[in-house]
């Protein structure tokens, strides 16, 4: 049996384990500082929104096309999971032509002619009277999920458990420590590396490539039809973003938001929340009555720090003080919806461990 122990209960952590834990002959330990039910800045997970809007432009949608059918099969078969079907709408401004709908997340969701209309169900164009106001100059309309992370991340949890994963609590300061947290007192053969922004500080990684895209949020318990929604910019600032989408089984209704990168700050700073709140009033007056903002009912206001890295996600193994680690961490804004495809990189890198592992252990029997 290979004892694993996985660094990080975020939904890079949980989905990997469950992966591996479903395939059985492993023994799996989950250590980590913070776990579903919390909410602290430096655990992202919980405060996504989350919803699939593809990021990726087309060679590197590996992950996304990977991860689309399993969160559709949740949604439509497993309500427990906290996910639901809903429509998403993509607006393209005016303004940010012709630079082919970059905004500041950068990403090809705002390209015209997408290469993920082939992937999503009911894809289709909005003819110009479906459009919200004159600043629109096009946009478009696709089958996608809301994940609330509420009840997703304990589910995981859950499902983690039924195949025998054990959860332990803990701060690591060095990668090399969590080899030696397996329940089974054994020294873990192998260890996966899902500690998200906190890669950039843990000890034997401390990649400063890995730097926070803060996300600032409103989530109120407003409702209204077809909301789930984004734009390719705003006029308020660079580093502000414009979405909203109502998650499942009375999760409210979630709006954005702000991608700073660089700015660790926790607090929900009143004057972004404010302008988030306005800007999803002009696009939806329909989740107030017409009413304004005033007439938002806040749950909270909360900020989330997505584990941007340079160079992209690090999916890679290497031997560290004579383990292997499995690295599965700088998924930024796209976590949820690449998850299930990573997993399954994540596996197959757990596979080539092993094959390599096996000579060596044929060799100390010798
Ligand atoms: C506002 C916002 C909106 C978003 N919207 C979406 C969306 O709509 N769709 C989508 O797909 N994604 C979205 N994301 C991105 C998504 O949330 C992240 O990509 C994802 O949550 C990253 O998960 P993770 O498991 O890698 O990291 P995390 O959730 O941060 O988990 C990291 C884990 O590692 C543990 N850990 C780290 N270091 C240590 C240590 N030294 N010792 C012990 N434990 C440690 C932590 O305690 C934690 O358990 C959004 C993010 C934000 C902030």
């Amino acid at each position: 049996m290979t004892t694993i122990v996985v660094l990080g209960a975020g939904v890079s952590g949980l989905t990997c384990a469950l992966q591996l834990a479903k395939r059985g002959d492993v023994a799996i330990t989950i250590v980590a500082k913070h776990m579903p039910g919390d909410y602290d800045v430096e655990y992202t997970s919980p405060w996504a929104g989350a919803n699939v809007l593809p990021m990726a432009v087309e060679k590197d949608s590996r992950w996304e096309k990977r991860t689309w059918p399993i969160l559709k099969h949740l949604a439509k078969e497993v309500p427990e999971a906290g996910i639901h079907l809903q429509k998403a709408r993509v607006y393209r401004l005016a303004k940010d032509e012709p630079t082919d709908f970059k905004g500041p997340l950068d990403d090809s969701l705002f390209a015209t002619d997408p290469w993920y209309q082939k992937l999503m169900d009911d894809f289709r164009e909005l003819p110009a009277n479906e459009l919200p106001h004159a600043g629109v100059r096009s946009g478009c309309e696709f089958q996608s999920v809301c994940i609330n992370t509420a009840i997703y991340l304990p589910w995981l949890l859950g499902q983690c458990v039924k195949y025998g994963v054990v959860f332990k609590r803990a701060v690591v300061s060095h990668i090399s420590e969590a080899a030696n947290m397996s329940h089974t007192g054994k020294k873990a053969d192998i260890v996966i590396n899902a500690s998200g922004v906190l890669a950039s500080r843990l000890g034997g990684v401390m990649d400063a490539t890995v730097q926070p895209a803060r996300g600032q949020i409103v989530v109120v318990r407003n409702e209204a039809p077809n909301n789930m929604m984004t734009t390719s910019g705003c006029d308020d600032s660079d580093d502000e973003i414009v979405y909203s989408m109502t998650r499942a089984a009375g999760g409210g209704t979630v709006l954005g938001g702000t991608y700073q990168l660089g700015n660790w700050d926790p607090n929900p700073e009143p004057n972004v929340a404010v302008r988030i709140m306005k800007r999803a009033i002009e696009l939806h007056p329909e989740l107030t009555g017409g009413r304004g903002i005033e007439a938002l009912s806040i749950i909270r206001h909360g900020v989330g720090l997505r584990p941007y890295r340079k160079d992209g996600v690090r999916i890679e193994k290497e031997r560290i003080d004579g383990t292997w680690v499995v690295h599965n961490y700088g998924h930024a804004g796209w976590g949820y919806q690449g998850s299930y495809g990573c997993a399954e990189a994540v596996v197959d890198l757990v596979d080539e461990a092993i094959a390599e592992m096996k000579p060596a252990k044929r060799q100390s029997k010798l």
